[in-house]
């Protein structure tokens, strides 16, 4: 891939990283983001979508999938490009002042001004505790579905007791040639609906339920044949595996942002509070990612950072030129942005 040029990059699809594009469309500086999940909303989708939110200044109330969906209505005028994900690997200034950007899957952006709204890092799916995983996986081992066809057909076994587990084992029942939930308890964490329609596929013989956890792998010419579950009695129960699906939730890693060279405290970034701006110019960070005195991880107070950070980008990218506040309800430039007014 050749490298693509961007005025801005927003590392990070978080409810802050959103309210990025935001702030910097109105003043007309158009944004690409990047989030290593699949989709946007940081910690608001991927750990509480259906929680209520009591302190977002006007919404007395407001569902955490449900902010995140009026900041992608709000952003919507800005037309961001977002790359989903994609975890970014590489930041590297370069010699005129801008910034390369590079991500897991090789996209390569040259901009002006890199924000770092990155949260408590990229989430990383949890791996299956079996000695030699990390061979096979991507390959016989899966922590997503990528293309539920790839299981057609197949002996599979999903481990977890969560949603994802659950939904893909109800999802894949009749469409693979064995299938084996593992869990290491009997309770589930996952909808009663959908534990219930497990239950009963177990009970028609359509697919297998056990207790315990994967601890062992056989290869027969490096392809995947068994998995050995260590059931709570220490028993060992050998399962035909070609496929094994491992829904075990996510973990935040701070991961390559730590080895960009920036100044960090308590595996936070250090920001001065006028512009939000690192140790390294033209490279800010917004959000949950950094620290100053008296921080408060808080989504509101990483939108009043946004909104500081907007301008101190509009300098950076125009140096010398004169700021002026302007007010979306009053400023005919503004609202030609919003795409709203006469
Ligand atoms: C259970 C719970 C309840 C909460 N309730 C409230 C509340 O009531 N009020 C409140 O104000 N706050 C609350 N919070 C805190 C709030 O969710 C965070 O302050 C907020 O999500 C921070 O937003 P952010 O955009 O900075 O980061 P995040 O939401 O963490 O998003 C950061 C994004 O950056 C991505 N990322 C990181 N590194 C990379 C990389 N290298 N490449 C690509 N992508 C990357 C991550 O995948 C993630 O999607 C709560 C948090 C939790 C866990």
């Amino acid at each position: 891939m050749s490298d693509s040029v961007a005025e801005v990059v927003i590392i990070g699809a978080g409810p802050v990283g959103l309210f990025q594009i935001f702030e910097l469309g109105l003043l007309g500086i158009h944004a690409h983001i990047i989030d290593s999940l699949p989709q946007v909303g940081g910690q608001c989708t991927e750990l509480y979508p259906e929680k209520p939110i009591y302190d977002i200044p006007a919404l007395p109330i407001c569902g955490a999938q449900e902010l995140i969906d009026r900041l992608m209505e709000q952003a919507k005028p800005f037309n961001a490009d977002f790359h989903l994900g994609e975890e970014v690997t590489e930041l590297q200034p370069l010699p005129d002042g801008k910034f390369r950007v590079v991500t897991s899957v090789g996209r390569a952006l040259v901009a002006g001004a890199v924000v770092i709204a990155g949260g408590v890092g990229s989430f990383q799916p949890r791996r299956l505790a079996v000695p030699g995983v990390e061979a096979i996986e991507g390959k016989h081992v899966h922590y997503r579905v990528k293309a539920s066809v790839d299981f057609h057909g197949k002996e599979v076994v999903i481990c977890g007791g969560g949603d994802s587990a659950l939904d893909w084992t109800v999802a894949l029942h009749d469409k693979v040639r064995s299938l084996t939930l593992v869990h290491r308890r009997a309770e589930f964490r996952a909808a009663p609906a959908t534990v219930a329609r497990m239950r009963e596929l177990v009970a028609a013989g359509k697919m297998q339920l056990l207790e315990g956890n994967v601890v062992a792998h056989h290869l027969d010419d490096e392809k995947l044949v068994r998995v050995e579950v260590q059931a709570p009695d220490g028993r060992r129960v050998h399962l035909p595996a070609e496929q094994v699906l491992a829904f075990f939730g996510l973990h935040p890693k701070l991961g390559p942002i730590a080895e960009w060279g920036l100044e960090l405290e308590k595996k936070a970034l250090k920001v001065d509070t006028e512009k939000f701006q690192t140790s390294v110019p033209g490279i800010f960070a917004i959000g949950d990612i950094n620290t100053y005195p008296g921080k408060k991880k808080l989504i509101l107070s990483g939108f009043h950072e946004a909104a500081l950070a907007a301008f101190a980008i509009q300098a950076h990218l125009n140096p010398g030129k004169r700021q002026f506040l302007q007010y979306t309800t009053t400023s005919p430039i503004m609202q030609k942005r919003l795409g709203v007014g006469a």
